[in-house]
């Protein structure tokens, strides 16, 4: 059991301190326990607790809207609030098949996913997702194709930086493009750096090139940047950070810094333009959700992203970027360990899986890390990190000893 949180830390229900390896799960981006954001909270339940967002607006989203367009690629200044990173996918993938319609490109239904994506637990999601135990169990969406993932372990383990084999991979959208005629595509997502899964980073120029395909052929590129928005990376989203500019982003977590419920979806103003405005155009988007643009939430997002700025937090991780790197390098002298993927402030540590028991040795990693004070979070056999962007450096080698002594002790 977690109790409070503070700073850097939780604490346990046994009353321990628990170094956040995770940000809680991937969203405490400022650290925890913001008084600023609890009392903004606090302050717009009682001055303005609820607004339907479908036909009356508030201030405050707009407010919060026309910020997050600040700090947001170039153009990407249409914002459509949610309740979760879920909710952003599945609309996400609403707007493009409304857009294409919109703009008379109907015929274009199908969507591209990619293996070992997550996407959330919406049907939507699922259905793009590559999470095997996701998808299996349910009915998934028809005319949903994946693209192979990237992660090849016999080119490029161990690298520090962006793998520099994989690119290629990218063309997996080509070949779906000359099975299914590109009048079938309307748009294609991925994430930039695949988190859940094992923080899967992407090759070098693979991004650059999925949106050269994707331009070519009238297909949407959406990233979910549910994970990497926010300062993972070192900038407001990963976007800026491969200098890749989508037609679309999904957001959540660090929006409110994980204090409040609340996703946003990015677009265009092509993608916005076409959807209200082109040939075929409904009234309107036959889609929302009782709270979008929850006051509270709005509340919320503001001062975090008060605190974000104001502390300089989107760039500390790049500042830290080597320091984390390094030190989590380290652990490739221990034993059982396969690949290291650090970057920004975001890192897969992955094990090598005991015979016949996959996600095992995770798990042990996890339930020992957490007697020992650290929270980290396993992915299969890989241990994923992402701590609070508030990190500092004896707190990052902190986690390194703490993984480098427990893995040289587990079997
Ligand atoms: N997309 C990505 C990339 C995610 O990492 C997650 C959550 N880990 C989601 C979507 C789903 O977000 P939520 O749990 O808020 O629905």
């Amino acid at each position: 059991m977690l109790v409070e949180a503070s700073g850097m830390y939780y604490r346990s229900g046994d009353g321990r301190e628990i170094l956040d390896g995770t940000a809680g799960l991937w969203c405490v981006n400022a650290g925890h326990g913001r008084k600023e954001i609890a009392s903004a909270v606090a302050a717009q339940l009682e001055s303005l607790d609820y607004a339907p967002s479908f036909l009356l607006g508030h201030p405050l989203a707009f407010q919060f809207a026309e910020r997050l367009a600040d700090i947001a690629p170039p153009g990407l200044d249409r914002i459509f609030f949610t309740g979760s990173g879920s909710e952003s996918v599945d609309t996400a993938l609403k707007i493009a098949l409304a857009y294409q319609r919109a703009i008379g490109q109907g015929t274009r239904t199908r969507l591209v996913g990619r293996e070992r994506a997550y996407h959330g637990v919406g049907f939507g999601g699922i259905s793009v997702g590559g999470l095997v135990n996701n998808r299996r169990m349910f009915t998934t969406l028809h005319g949903v194709d994946h693209m192979r993932h990237t992660h090849d372990p016999s080119r490029n383990l161990l690298s520090k930086g962006l793998p520099e084999h994989g690119a290629e991979l990218a063309d997996d959208l080509e070949r779906l493009v000359e099975l299914h005629g590109a009048e079938t595509i309307a748009a294609v997502i991925v994430e930039p750096v695949a988190g859940s899964t094992g923080v899967l980073l992407p090759p070098r120029d693979y991004l650059k090139r999925l949106r050269e395909i994707a331009t070519r052929h009238g297909i949407l590129l959406i990233f979910d940047e549910v994970i990497t928005g926010f300062g993972r990376l070192g900038s407001p989203f990963a976007s800026q950070h491969f200098d890749v500019v989508p037609d679309i982003i999904t957001t959540a977590k660090g929006l409110t810094n994980g204090a409040m419920p609340m996703g946003a979806v990015f677009t265009s103003r092509d993608v916005h333009d076409g959807l209200m405005q082109g040939p075929e155009a409904a009234i309107e988007l036959f889609h929302g959700y009782t709270y979008s643009g929850h006051p509270a939430s709005c509340a919320a997002g503001l001062a975090a992203l008060d605190i974000y700025q104001r502390d300089g937090l989107f760039t500390r991780a790049a500042e830290l970027e080597d320091h984390w790197q390094r030190s989590l390098l380290e652990l490739q002298n221990a034993p059982h360990i396969v690949d290291v993927r650090a970057m920004g402030l975001i890192a897969g540590v992955e094990l090598s899986s005991r015979p016949n028991e996959p996600g095992a040795r995770g798990y042990q990693l996890f339930l020992e890390c957490f007697e020992k004070g650290l929270l980290v979070r396993a992915s299969g056999d890989t241990i994923v990190l992402s701590p609070p962007l508030i990190i500092d450096r004896d707190q990052i080698d902190r986690i390194a000893q703490t993984l480098f002594d427990i893995v040289r002790k587990i079997t």
